[in-house]
């Protein structure tokens, strides 16, 4: 009886709304093919677009094969390692890591763009010297400190690889001991990893 009660109740109140209850179906029939046609255009392609791309630079750069860094300074003698562990620093009197590798030069001498990529920023402080550094991608960074005043290269520039982006020098003053040379850092993924990984010519 109750349920009798219940569709004749709404049986009654389709009568008396028909015209409401249409009206809402052919809305909502209306925007749900406007949803699926707008996913269809924008979602389909893009988004497949999207994550091939995707997929493609985490195999770049998880694989490590296909971006091989130029060494940074052509003519140099190996400073600092890349250490996790703390080493003794002679500048700082103190023990710290190190998470770069230095090339030191004598004197000035030419620093190349490892690979190609767009000049994320260029400074100057007291600890680092100038420094410039590089997007390769959205993951990848390289980052040249100790450079001299002779910066060549302007923040938004696009470099290539082997480009000529500045000079060696000791004014790097938690460094400075070293003597002139290159601080070279590389930021994947947020975190300061060993360049070695990356050289064309480096043991892995
Ligand atoms: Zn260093």
């Amino acid at each position: 009886m109750k349920i009798k009660n219940f569709f004749k109740k709404i049986g009654s109140f389709l009568k008396r709304n028909v015209y409401y209850v249409i009206l809402f179906l052919c809305i909502s029939g209306i925007a749900t093919m406007i949803v699926l046609a707008s996913i269809n255009k924008t979602g389909a392609p893009g988004g497949n677009n999207n994550i091939i791309g995707n997929e493609d630079d985490d195999d770049d750069d998880v694989g490590g094969t296909p971006i091989l860094f130029l060494v940074p300074v052509q003519d140099y003698q190996e400073g600092t390692a890349f250490e996790e562990v703390p080493v003794f620093s002679e500048t700082l009197n103190d023990w710290r890591t190190h998470p770069a590798i230095d090339f030191k030069t004598d004197g000035a001498k030419e620093v190349y763009a490892c690979f190609d990529g767009v000049v994320h920023d260029v400074y100057k402080n007291f600890f680092e010297g100038n420094v410039v550094i590089i997007k390769h991608n959205d993951e990848l960074f390289s980052i040249y400190k100790s450079l001299s005043d002779d910066v060549r290269v302007q923040e938004g520039a696009t470099v290539k690889k082997g480009d000529l982006i500045g000079y060696t020098s000791d004014n790097m003053n938690t460094e400075h001991k070293e003597g002139a040379h290159l601080h070279f850092e590389v930021e994947y993924k947020g975190d300061l990893i060993d360049p070695k990984s990356y050289f064309e010519t480096g043991d892995k």
